[in-house]
């Protein structure tokens, strides 16, 4: 009986989302185009030449032009698209697949009308660099440069600044390549609600961040992609050894999703719960322990707040383009669909906290509310863990560390369980 209005809003939103994804769709095609492309898909991975490798990036200046250079090692990769982005000011070079062995600082430090860049997988078959400026700029030439007089390929990119004008008409210019998340709108369809107990429940863990973007990382150099990636694995295998659970992990690889798309994987599989794995940094480094959140549009404090905002930049760091992204209607038809599986949220959020006290260090209100785009999913219960915080050295330590995992990993085994259990005791299953 309560099931119809949700049925229906779902319906609409599903509607609402494929509006929003047409125009985008022109890209994918064009991005389908290149993977096929690929010796490496054509001829499968055998016959596949060695991976391009990039062993630098650097910044130079000459006038007013500020040039960014790519030295191959070995190979070369052509771009296959370069452009700029908006809000905040972005060029975004996309090359096919490349190895990237940098110096570690690599990126860290701007020259010019540059500030800083980033770089990693951002999909199959695609690697890119995000490339923050100072203001509006123009992409006023890209070339490459074959090996010659002991030199590798190189890609150089130069940039001038440009009128506010002048880079609103060339924004996104150059098929930039749009979040994946278009190719699949959600679809929802209604369970059966005959033979509904039976069958296994679909649980969703995310590993956050990913390729291109890196996430947080600890003082002894661990990213947060690699620590939550090790965290959903050893997750993910443990609930399906119960053989209660039907288990999708977001990504299983050193890749890049748009938050948008992890959305969408849950929905896609009709998941039952959706748990994404993060871990935390803050400049105060006594700071430790284990918190988790559920989504809210009023932040329960200024911390929540700040970490929501960080975690949402995921997209920006990667170089998503997000225009079109943003809905009204969209966004009120999801926040009504919310309510009913927000109080689940909750309730796995709290046994979550009653589950893990005593094997994990907790931070002070585990439970915090926030607006996390990643739990956006209107019709699934999801919260998103923060395992601990890489910045502080004891938290740093058991994130890496295998005993650890399999301990914190089965405290979240046990949480499942145990939400599951309630609810079919109850018969809200
Ligand atoms: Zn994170």
């Amino acid at each position: 009986m309560r099931r119809d209005p949700f049925i229906k809003i779902n319906q609409l939103i599903t509607r609402a989302i494929s509006g929003i994804a047409a125009p985008v769709l022109a890209c994918l095609l064009v991005m389908g185009g290149l993977g096929t492309a690929s010796p490496a898909l054509a001829e499968g991975p055998a016959a596949a030449a060695p991976m391009p490798l990039v062993s630098n990036v650097r910044l130079g200046e000459q006038g007013d032009v500020t040039r960014l250079v790519i030295d191959f090692g070995q190979g070369t990769s052509l771009p296959q698209n370069v452009f700029t982005l908006a809000d905040p000011y972005r060029v975004v070079i996309d090359l096919q697949d490349v190895d990237f062995q940098l110096p570690p600082d690599t990126g860290k430090v701007g020259r010019g009308l540059v500030t800083g860049f980033r770089y990693g997988q951002f999909q199959e078959g695609l690697s890119r660099i995000v490339v923050d400026a100072t203001g509006p700029v123009k992409i006023s030439r890209h070339f490459a440069l074959p090996a010659q007089s002991g030199f590798g390929h190189r890609i150089v990119v130069d940039l001038q600044s440009a009128t506010n004008a002048e880079f609103a008409q060339s924004v996104g210019l150059g098929r930039p390549i749009a979040s994946p998340t278009a190719a699949a709108p959600p679809v929802s369809t209604p369970r059966e609600p005959t033979a509904d107990i039976d069958r296994k429940r679909v649980i969703v863990v995310d590993a956050g961040h990913g390729g291109v973007d890196p996430g947080t990382h600890g003082q002894s150099g661990a990213l947060e992609k690699d620590v939550v990636l090790a965290f959903a694995k050893e997750f993910g295998a443990q609930l399906r050894a119960t053989g209660r659970y039907e288990v999708h992990l977001t990504r299983d690889t050193d890749r890049f999703i748009p938050l948008r798309e992890r959305v969408n994987i849950t929905r896609r599989h009709n998941a039952d719960l959706f748990l994404s794995i993060h871990a935390d940094a803050i400049d105060r480094r006594g700071v430790s322990g284990m918190s988790i959140y559920t989504l809210s549009e009023n932040a329960s404090d200024k911390e929540a707040a700040a970490l929501a905002a960080k975690e949402n930049r995921s997209d920006v760091i990667a170089g998503v383009d997000l225009q079109g992204e943003s809905s009204e209607v969209t966004d009120i038809l999801i926040d009504l669909a919310q309510r009913e599986t927000k109080n689940f949220s909750v309730r796995f959020a709290r046994t979550v906290v009653r589950n893990a006290e005593g094997v994990t260090p907790l931070l002070q209100r585990t439970h915090r509310f926030a607006g996390f785009r990643v739990l956006k999913a209107p019709d699934v219960p999801s919260v998103l863990v923060e395992l601990g915080f890489l910045t502080n050295r004891s938290d740093e330590r058991n994130l890496t560390t295998s005993t650890w995992r399999r301990r914190v990993a089965g405290a979240l085994v046990k949480s499942v369980d145990s939400y599951f259990g309630e609810r079919l005791a109850e018969g809200t299953y």
